[in-house]
Parts: C-alpha cells; sequence; structure tokens
C-alpha cells in the first residue's frame, strides 16, 4: 500500500532483517496495520535509511551478516540524526537481550522470534507513544523556558522604568476582613522615589502593610478614598500639600487607580508648578485690585462703581427694591489745597474716604471715589429713610475728624455736603436717573449752605 497523505500514516518503521521472506512479511502486517514499512534486507541498507528516511522507529534483527546488530544499535546511539530513534529488537535468543539490556543507551524494546503481528504492532504502538510524550514533554519544557525569558525581560523592564521614574509609583493590594470590608492594603510593589518620600530604605516596603492610621495621617479622608477606588473602579487624583508625616513640604499630585484586587498609585511633585500658579493668582488679584481700586484712597474707582451701580440697578430692577445713592463732596477744598498744599490735601482725602468706609456697615454697600473730592456711596435694598441716617452718620464721622479747615465759610473743621436719593428701578429707567438726582440733591445743598444733606 502506497501512502500519498503523511496524515493517514501512524509512523514510517525501518524493518531490518536478512530474512526476505520475514521482511516481507512484518511489511505486509504493518502496512495492514496502517504504518509505513521501510525495507532493509542488509546493514549497509539500514544504515543509510536509518540516517535519511528519518523512520519514526527501527525493527532490528539482531543476527545480521557483515555487523552484528547489536553493534548497529551503538552505531545508531553515537550518530545525532539518529540516536532519538526507538529500536524493537527482534531475536530467538534469550541471552542477547540480557546482553542489550546491559547496553547504557537509549530507548529500546524486544521480541522473540518467531513473533506474532499483534504482539509487535502493541510494541511499535508503546515505543510511538512514549516517542511522543517525550517529545510533547520537551516541547513544553521548551515553552516554560520561553516563557520564563519573556517573565524575566519583562521584570528587568519594569524594574528599570520603575526604577527610572521621576514619579513616586507604587501598587497596593487590598487586604479585607472576614465581613469583605477592606482593613488595609499591602504594599506590591514600591520604586524608590515612593521610598525616599516616606524616608524608608528601598526595597523595605514590598510585604509591608499600609493601615488607615497612617493613611489618616497624611489626609483624614485618604483611606476611605482608595478604598472607594478599590470597589468602584473609579480614579482618585488630588492635589495634595503634605507637611506631616517624615515628607519634605512639598505639592504633590496622587493620583490612584484601581489594579486588580488593589490600586496603583503614581506621586508627582509639582511644587514647581504650584508655586507658579500661586504667583500668577497673586499676580492677577494684585492686577484685578489696580484695575478696580482708586490708588490715592484705596476704595473704588469710577469704573468698579459704574459696573457696580448697573448691576445693583439691575438686580433692584428684577427683584422690585428701592436702591440708595449718596453723592459727598468736600466743601471749599479748592481752599483747603491753596491754604495747607496738595499733599495735606491727598492726606485729607484718604481720611475722608476711610472714615466713609467705617461708616458704611453693610457687606452690599459700595464705597467709591467718584471724581476728585467726590464720593459715591450705592446701598443696594435701603430706602431713603436709611439712606439719609447713613449719610447723616457719615457727615457727622467727618466732623468727628476734626480736620482744621481755615478756609472753609461753614465750619472750623472739614465738612462734607451730601445729596441723597432713593428709588425702586423702574422697567423704563436707566441708572444714570439715579446719578442725575443725587447729583441734583448735592448741588441744592451747596446752595443751601453746604455741610447738610439734601434729599432729591
Ligand atoms: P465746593 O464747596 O463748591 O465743593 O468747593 P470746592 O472748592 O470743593 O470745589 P471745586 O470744584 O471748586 O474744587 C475742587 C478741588 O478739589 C479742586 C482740586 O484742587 C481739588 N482736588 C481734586 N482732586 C484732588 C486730589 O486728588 N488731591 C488734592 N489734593 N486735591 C484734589
Ligand atoms: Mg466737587
Ligand atoms: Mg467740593
Amino acid at each position: 500500500m502506497i501512502y500519498s497523505n503523511n496524515k493517514n500514516i501512524l509512523g514510517r518503521i525501518l524493518i531490518v532483517d536478512d530474512s526476505r521472506e520475514n521482511l516481507n512479511l512484518l511489511a505486509e502486517s504493518l502496512t495492514n496495520s496502517g504504518y509505513l514499512p521501510i525495507k532493509a534486507e542488509n546493514l549497509e541498507t539500514a544504515r543509510a535509511q536509518a540516517e535519511y528516511s528519518s523512520p519514526d522507529l527501527i525493527l532490528l534483527d539482531i543476527f545480521l551478516p557483515g555487523m552484528e546488530g547489536n553493534h548497529f544499535f551503538k552505531h545508531l546511539k553515537s550518530n545525532p540524526k539518529t540516536f532519538e530513534i526507538p529500536i524493537i529488537f527482534m531475536s530467538s535468543l534469550q541471552e542477547v537481550f540480557e546482553k542489550i539490556k546491559a547496553l547504557p543507551v537509549g530507548s529500546f524494546d524486544y521480541i522473540n522470534k518467531p513473533f506474532n503481528i499483534e504482539e509487535i504492532v502493541t510494541r511499535i504502538e508503546n515505543q510511538l507513544a512514549f516517542k511522543r510524550q517525550k517529545m510533547q514533554l520537551t516541547r513544553e519544557i521548551e515553552r516554560r523556558q520561553h516563557v520564563e525569558e519573556i517573565l524575566c525581560e519583562s521584570r528587568a523592564l519594569l524594574a528599570s522604568v520603575l526604577n527610572s521614574s521621576p514619579d513616586g509609583i507604587a501598587a497596593f493590594k487590598a487586604v479585607r476582613d472576614r465581613w469583605g470590608k477592606i482593613a488595609y492594603f499591602r504594599c506590591v510593589v514600591a520604586n524608590p522615589v515612593v521610598a525616599q518620600l516616606i524616608g524608608q530604605p528601598a526595597n523595605s516596603l514590598v510585604g509591608q502593610r499600609l493601615l488607615k492610621s497612617m493613611i489618616d495621617q497624611i489626609d483624614s479622608n485618604l483611606f476611605d478614598q482608595l478604598v472607594r477606588v478599590v470597589e468602584t473602579g473609579e480614579t482618585w487624583n488630588q492635589e495634595l500639600h503634605l507637611e506631616r508625616l517624615n515628607l519634605p513640604q512639598h505639592w504633590y499630585q496622587i493620583t490612584a487607580v484601581k489594579n486588580g484586587e488593589g490600586f496603583a498609585v503614581t506621586i508627582r511633585d509639582i511644587s514647581e508648578r504650584k508655586e507658579w500658579e500661586m504667583l500668577l493668582n497673586q499676580t492677577s488679584q494684585n492686577l484685578y485690585q489696580q484695575a478696580i481700586s482708586d490708588p490715592l484712597t484705596q476704595v473704588a474707582n469710577r469704573r468698579a462703581f459704574d459696573h457696580y451701580l448697573q448691576q445693583e440697578w439691575n438686580r433692584s430692577k428684577r427683584d422690585k427694591l428701592p436702591l440708595s445713592l449718596i453723592l459727598a463732596d468736600i466743601d471749599y477744598f479748592k481752599n483747603y489745597n491753596d491754604r495747607y498744599g496738595h499733599q495735606a490735601g491727598d492726606r485729607c482725602l484718604r481720611k475722608i474716604a476711610q472714615a466713609i468706609k467705617e461708616a458704611v456697615k453693610r457687606p452690599a454697600d459700595f464705597v467709591a471715589r467718584y471724581g476728585g473730592e467726590e464720593f459715591a456711596i450705592i446701598l443696594p435694598n435701603t430706602e431713603i429713610e436709611g439712606a439719609k441716617q447713613v449719610a447723616e452718620l457719615i457727615r457727622s464721622e467727618i466732623h468727628q475728624l476734626q480736620i482744621p479747615h481755615g478756609d472753609s465759610s461753614v465750619c472750623e473743621y472739614v465738612t462734607l455736603s451730601l445729596g441723597v436719593t432713593s428709588q425702586v428701578p423702574q422697567a423704563e429707567d436707566l441708572c444714570e436717573i439715579l446719578i442725575s438726582k443725587a447729583d441734583a440733591a448735592l448741588y441744592e445743598a451747596k446752595k443751601q449752605g453746604r455741610d447738610r444733606i439734601v434729599e432729591g
């Protein structure tokens, strides 16, 4: 039988026997059992076939002319191309087998002649099964070695990433109590930066417990946050200013992500960025202050007044609430400057601004320098009576300052004239109406003799 498809062959069997009758009988029987027999009548052919036909097994008659079978056996075992091939000896002499058994090499079996073909097939199957198992085992060992190598490489890679990172990197496993609640965390890996951050020798952290009490020293909510990361899979990210434990006082950005039955954490020193941020905040805060305040008196400037008045006008219109405005002007201030000098005039302006600020009490009340020696006070949600009381308080506070004014016609001290107005803004009204009413009232106060309050 000729096999065209190798898959159907159970194995290639080289039969070495000087008896042609035996050879043919065996070949036919093996063919019938699904094997591909390769016949060799002498040792020369046998050697060539063993080397170049890649048999899976050799059936060897031990008494062959020219060379003894066991010499051929030794030859096969010393050749790298053939030493793995299993051999089954065939002989009619028991002592021959005793000799073969004493040989130190390889897998082999032996069969007494005259043989039984079923027994031969069984022995062949056994040897081939053994060979297959051996090959599988070899492949498995090779595969495991390969996996081990990959594992070693990736461990080395991981170690170099962890060791060279400027960030702290660590992983923790959650340890649960018998009710399933996370009791604490155990360190699985931590790079040198983490060890340095908490003042411990590198490699000493792995296996250590991270208890709630330790985490709470950093931040009282941190343990619960980390539990949440593990239980929900939500990432936790926070900037912390750490100043307890052994940590240097720096800003750190800490990110924890769920990692299996625990979490992985990265700790980045962001102190430099934070410093810049704070500087920037401070600078923009300063710039904002400069943009809205009057440099001489430190109260709000005219631009801030316009903005605030419009805002409160709109709010009062919407809420149907009264909005009051006081305009205050220093009496005979030109004379004051002329008499005491411009610098004294500036000092006087500062004192008056401060006194007005102290006289208004509510957080929403707003004092601004409206012009040269004029101040404006916006009083949201204030009826005219309340506004007049505030104006009176301001007038008397200025009196109490007792800033001498030798060139005033109304008083020996610096005084103010005040125009007060109040209204609930109507839909069609603009906020300028409030200014012009207060201004008219102020004009009236001047006209009536100064150092007084007039309602407009
Ligand atoms: P009246 O009682 O009618 O208000 O008279 P007045 O002199 O106060 O009013 P007038 O408008 O004639 O003069 C205001 C003066 O305020 C003129 C100016 O020299 C002075 N003044 C305005 N701004 C400043 C300032 O920033 N510093 C100083 N020192 N004086 C200022
Ligand atoms: Mg004026
Ligand atoms: Mg004036």
